[in-house]
Formats: C-alpha cells, structure tokens, sequence
C-alpha cells in the first residue's frame, strides 16, 4: 500500500514512531494509504533542516527565489491531471472541480508570490530638517510553522507555504491527515524545481501530535494556520504566552443577503455554487440565505428545482456536481445538524438524506440539503456545519436582513445581491465581515486582503499583507 512519507531535508523519509495512520478514499470508504503518524521528534529534525537552510535561503537573491517558485508553478501546471486525480481521490471532491479550482489556483498561489516578491521593497522615511534618514527592513522570520485543513488541501497548503517561502523564512508544514496525499506529492515537485533541501519540510501526522509539536516548538517563530475556530483558539492559547506571530483563517457561518432588486438569474445560477460547490465545504460558501419577502416564495421554488438537477456520485465521473464528503465522522456530523433542524422545528425543504451511489455503496455521499427556518438564531442558523445543507429565511427591511447577518460570532464572507447603489454602500460598511462580494461570489484577486473578524480570525492572508505577515519590520534610523 502507498506510504504517505514525511519529506524533510529534501529528502522522503518515515515517521520515528514507525506509526502509520489510515488514509481513507471517501468515495468508496477504503483505505488506500498509509500515513507517517509523525511525533515531536519529526518536527524537531524537519526543524533542524529549517534552520540550517535558512541562513543561505534568506541571502538567496530575490530573483533566484521568485525563479524558484514561478518553477514549481510551472510544474504543478504540468502535473495538473495527476495532481487534481490525486486530489479528488484523497478529498472525495468532483475531479472537474480540482481540474478548474484547486490545482490551478496552488500553481497561481506559487506563480503570484513569485511575481509578488520581486516588488516588496523596503521604506524609507526621512525626517526634513532634523538630518535624519530611517529606513524599514522587512526580514524574514526564520524557521515558521504552516498547518492547513482537509476542505481545499493543496489551495490552501499552497497559500501559506507560497509567501513564506517567497519572503525568504524556511517552513516546516503540516496538511491535513485527512487530506495528505497532494502535499506530499508537492515535496518532489519542489526538488525537481530546484528548491534547496530544507527550505520547505512537509510533516504528516494528526493536529495533536504532529501540530501540536508545530505550535509548541520554542524556535518556530510563526504559525499561521486555517482550520476550525475551536482549534485557532487552541492555538492562540499555545502559541501566545511565547509572543508567536499568528494568522489564524477559521471557521464561518456565512450570509447570503438577496434582495429582490437583484439580477435574479445571475443570483440564482451564483446561489447554486455558493451553497454547494465542494459539497458545501468551503470556508467561503453561504451558508444562511436570507431572501427578500416579495421573491421569497419564488426563490425557494426555483432553488429547489436547480437543487433538485444536482447529481450527486462519483467524484471522477464528469457530469458529478457533488462528490463525496470528507469522512465518514464529518459525515455523521452533518447529518447530526439536519436531524438538530427538524428538532428545532425546521423544514427540510429538499435533500437531508444519505446517497447510495451504484458501485460506491461505502462512500460518504449526501443530498445537497436546503432548510427552512423560522428563527435565525436556531442552532443550524449558528453553528457551522461546514456540510451541504443550506437554510433559508425571509426578510422584510434592509435593517432586519443586516441584523440577521451580523447576529453570528463568525464574521468571514458576506454575499450581497442588489442592484440598488446606495444599499450596496450602506450594506458593505455594515456587514461584520473580512470580505464582501456584491453580485458575486468566490471571485478573488491575489491582491486583496483575506480573512475573517470576529470568531472567524486573526489576521490577514494575500498580497502584500502575507508577505507582511512573514517578515519582521526593523526600522533603522541614522543621524547624519
Ligand atoms: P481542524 O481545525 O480540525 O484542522 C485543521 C488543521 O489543524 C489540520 O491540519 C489538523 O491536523 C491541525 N490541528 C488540529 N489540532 C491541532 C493542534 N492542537 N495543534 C496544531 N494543529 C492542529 O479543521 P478541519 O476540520 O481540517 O477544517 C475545517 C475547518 O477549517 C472549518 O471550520 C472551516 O471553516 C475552516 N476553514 C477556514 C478557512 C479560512 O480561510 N478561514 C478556509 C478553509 C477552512
């Protein structure tokens, strides 16, 4: 069976336990790999190979880094079938969306750090008429800790490792142990690349173990991690008391605001995916749908019919709209919340039940779920279920809808649909939310800030405020 190894130092290795964990293909509920169960001690030499190759990475000149990382883009183009077939056979996610979302966007993720790091200059600040001249250095941390989740493996493995690496810190990195099998194969893809050994070193292992000793290690100086809220809090608690630097993308609970001034098909088709696409496992989806009371009646009977047209089956077949969820245990969990619903006295609209798919009867398949509830703070309208079940709700006034959305500890993404100038303004200044797409949605600029308030984050990830992150501002200032 395939071994899952660590790659530190450059090279593939196993764990020191000698331990392995399951790897399980959703689709069909086999394990089909085997995966380094690493431990302290892992960490500890993925450690020790980071900080030997820090001083050289951190001299190497900034176009040999930026040609470097524009390389593994290259390759992961390259390697795109093979990458996005691994993908949805670890994730259990239609292969069409790993061919057009997850893989081509971990080669943009390498491809807009390189670009991005060859125009990351140093300030300069001087002070007229007192013969002084500060200038700010932006150096590299040093050795930085990188954990990311199951839902998006490679995208969002990549979009931390990406500018760390590009801001000249050596990494150790951590995937999900339910998703490992991308990251792993990016370790060859950054030795033919030509990246240095040691600059990058990927450690497998479960969030206790493996991350944990991530979080713990004395001389990693940063972490920035994605993941559930409880985890980050877990994290902060761990990681504050030694003045870490911490970028914490977790969970949401997202709205959706519809009002009835909207471009109503553009809305609907838009809806459809934002609800949806991954299974609903996407930190970014909505979540909470809350739609103006004059189209209310006519949006649930067309959602429902799109809903309805979904194919729910196997992950590899092209017409797939909705592949296999994660695992069986987040599978129970998302159930759970639909059977919380009908307790609470919501309506299952269409969906909420387990799908057999011919020849895949042991996968984790579930019917995309729509629930109608009749009070927004109802535990399904709170919690994240992280799943694909969406509720829906009506509103009558802009106050009452913009209540509703902010009435979340979550504060991640917000969707507005309207055509109405002014409300668009007002709206997008009140919503409690680190991103809001207006007419749109998962519509992202490499560019632009990334993150969550409230229960949903610290921190921003993208652009120039990721190369931030993970360099040390030091101002010098001279007297002349
Ligand atoms: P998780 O918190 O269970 O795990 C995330 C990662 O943290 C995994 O690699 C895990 O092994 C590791 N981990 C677990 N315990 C740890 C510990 N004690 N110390 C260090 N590392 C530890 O999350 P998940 O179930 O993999 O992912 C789903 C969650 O991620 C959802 O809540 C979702 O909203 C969130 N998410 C957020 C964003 C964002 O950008 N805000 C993006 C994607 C997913």
């Amino acid at each position: 069976m395939q071994k899952i190894l660590n790659y530190i130092n450059g090279a593939y290795c196993e764990p020191h336990s000698g331990k392995w964990l399951d790897n399980y293909n959703p689709s069909n509920g086999e394990v089909y790999s085997q995966i380094a169960n690493s431990d302290a001690t892992d960490i500890a030499n993925a450690y020790e190979a980071a900080k030997e190759a820090f001083p050289i990475w951190s001299n190497t000149t900034i176009e040999e880094r930026s040609r470097i990382l524009l390389k593994i883009a290259d390759l992961i183009e390259e390697k795109m079938v093979d990458l996005a077939k691994a993908e949805a056979k670890d994730n259990g996610k239609p292969l069409n969306l790993a061919l057009t979302v997850d893989i081509p966007r971990a080669s943009s993720n390498f491809r807009f750090f390189g670009n991005a790091i060859t125009q990351f200059s140093s300030e300069a600040h001087e002070s007229i008429g007192l013969q002084t001249m500060n200038f700010t250095l932006r150096q590299p941390l040093g050795v930085v800790g990188c954990i990311s989740p199951w839902n998006l493996p490679l995208y969002l493995f990549t979009w931390k490792i990406a500018p760390a690496i590009a801001a000249g810190n050596t990494v150790v990195a951590k995937p999900s142990e339910v998703t490992p099998l991308t990251a792993f194969l990016l370790g060859e893809i950054c030795t033919e690349a030509g990246l240095p050994k040691g600059v990058l070193n990927i450690v497998h292992g479960t969030g206790p173990s493996a991350g944990q000793a991530i979080v713990e290690h004395p001389n990693i100086k940063a972490i920035s991690f994605t993941g559930g809220t409880k985890t980050g809090e877990h994290i902060a608690r761990t990681a504050a008391p030694m003045f870490k630097k911490l970028s914490l993308e977790l969970g949401g609970k997202n709205p959706n605001l519809i009002f009835a001034d909207c471009d109503y098909e553009t809305m609907l088709n838009v809806t459809v995916k934002s609800s949806f696409a991954n299974q609903g496992q996407i930190c970014l989806c909505g979540s909470r749908i809350f739609v103006e009371k004059p189209i209310y009646e006519k949006f649930k009977k067309d959602f429902i019919a799109k809903i309805a047209a979904l194919k729910v089956g196997d992950p590899f077949d092209a017409d797939t709209n909705l592949g296999a969820l994660v695992s069986k245990p987040h599978l129970e969990k998302v159930q759970s919340y639909i059977k919380i619903a009908q307790e609470e006295g919501g309506t299952i609209l269409y969906g909420g039940n387990p799908v057999t798919v011919k020849g895949l009867e042991n996968g984790y398949y579930l019917e995309p779920t729509i629930i109608e509830v009749y009070d927004d703070q109802c535990r399904v309208n709170q919690e994240e279920i992280f799943g694909p079940v969406v509720t829906i709700m009506p509103f009558e006034t802009e106050e009452e809808a913009l209540r509703m959305a902010n009435s979340v500890k979550y504060g991640l993404s917000a969707t507005l649909w309207t055509t109405h100038l002014d409300r668009t303004m007002r709206l997008s200044k009140q919503l409690e939310a680190g991103i809001v797409w207006v007419n749109t949605w998962l519509n992202r600029d490499l560019r632009t800030p990334f993150g969550g308030m409230k229960d949903s984050g610290v921190g921003r990830e993208g652009g120039f405020d990721a190369l931030r992150f993970f360099t040390e501002p030091k101002n010098v200032c001279i007297k002349y």
